[in-house]
């Protein structure tokens, strides 16, 4: 049986009409669309909340909150990091004028090797990057630890990892900053936006200042700022979006253990890990074949059938074109090896129980080919 629509890798989640349309329509009367109005105001409140965040500060989406909190930190020299990412990690490094330094990444769950930070740390390093890949928590208390010995600050990127608890704790209260991304395509979403759940008090006025332009008050502007501010029909799109997160994460739930049930026990594959004592969010669905050649296949054959995967990540970021002689991509082998081998398949609220079927009866076919 063919699935007789194209199934793509994300779908955006969506509020009912009348329900986003109920909640802008103020905005008609107080004609205050952007700014940090009422809206932005009362998600960030709400997200604060929810995630048991010490402090959140919004933005329009989530690389410039990094690049952001980066820069109100005040970093300088390297900072430790994963190749391992979407290019926006490594992007908000490099553009605050600071210097990547890769660190290899587990074969297990392809986040950070903790194990490896040690080694990369240099009287330069002035702090560590991780990310929650594909919702797997980093090594938390490892990292800690390291930052603690050398003094050096760590930011997650938890695009990932919206939502996500360790042993009971939510992932915001992580580190020192932990930046969430509110793209379209993932699990909570604000169309475009992002936000950063921070420790410290302080860094919240230079965040606040820094998505302003760095305006501190009428006459006075004392930072060399960017413009990264939310505005309120985002924040709308994400207070509603936010009454329905639990919902469609039990959908996609439903959707990944289908995935589980059916690929269980097929030749040529790996399915996702999971970690003790993570909730997860079930943002994505990562297959890791055994060759490079049988991801491809699949990648294509999948495509064939109108089925679109994603190579997430691949290349990693220290291979881009805009790195090219920079960087050394062999530097951190598993993490070059996995993303030749990595494949994402579709998952979203609302993707069919016969839709992950059909996904999966091609992707058998592929694999038992024999390529
Ligand atoms: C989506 C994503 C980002 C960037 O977030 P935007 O909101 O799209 O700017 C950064 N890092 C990772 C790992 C992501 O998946």
């Amino acid at each position: 049986m063919e699935p007789n629509q194209e199934i793509r890798v994300t779908r955006s989640s969506m509020p009912p009409w009348e329900e986003y349309l109920q909640e802008i329509r103020p905005l008609w009367e107080s004609r205050w669309l952007t700014n940090m109005g009422e809206y932005h105001e009362r998600l960030e409140r709400q997200l604060e909340e929810y995630l048991h965040a010490p402090h959140l500060s919004l933005f329009s989406n989530g690389h410039m909150a990094l690049e952001l909190t980066l820069q109100a930190m005040g970093l300088t020299g390297e900072v430790i990091t994963t190749p391992f990412t979407f290019a926006s990690t490594t992007h908000a490094i490099v553009r605050n004028g600071l210097e990547p330094v890769f660190c290899d990444i587990k074969d297990s769950d392809y986040t950070m090797d903790a194990a490896r930070i040690e080694e990369l740390v240099t009287e330069k390093t002035s702090a560590i990057l991780p990310v929650h890949v594909y919702g797997n928590l980093c090594e938390i208390e490892k990292i800690e630890q390291i930052a603690r010995k050398y003094r050096l600050k760590v930011i997650y990127d938890a695009a990932h990892a919206f939502g996500e608890t360790k042993d009971g704790v939510n992932c915001a209260c992580f580190g020192d900053a932990s930046m969430f991304s509110f793209h379209a395509t993932k699990v909570f979403h604000t169309i475009e936006g992002g936000a950063v759940a921070y420790r410290e008090e302080t860094l919240g006025k230079e965040l606040y200042k820094l998505k302003n332009f760095g305006i501190l008050s009428e006459t006075i502007v004392d930072g060399v700022g960017s413009n990264a501010k939310m505005n309120e029909f985002q924040a709308a799109m994400g207070l509603c979006n936010l009454r329905h997160f639990e919902e469609e994460t039990k959908k996609r739930k439903q959707a990944a253990l289908r995935y589980r049930e059916v690929l269980s026990g097929t030749k040529g594959i790996r399915l996702p890990l999971k970690q003790k004592g993570v909730t997860y969010n079930y943002g994505y669905f990562p297959v890791l074949f055994a060759t490079e050649l049988q991801r491809d296949s699949a990648y294509e054959g999948l495509k064939r059938h109108h089925i679109f995967a994603r190579k997430y990540f691949y290349p990693i970021t220290s291979a881009f074109h805009c790195y090219r002689g920079k960087f050394d991509p062999e530097r951190t082998p598993v993490a070059l090896d996995i993303s030749r081998r990595i494949l994402t398949l579709p998952l979203y609220a609302g993707l069919s129980q016969g839709e992950v079927d059909a996904v999966c009866r091609i992707l058998i076919e592929i694999l038992s080919h024999g390529l």
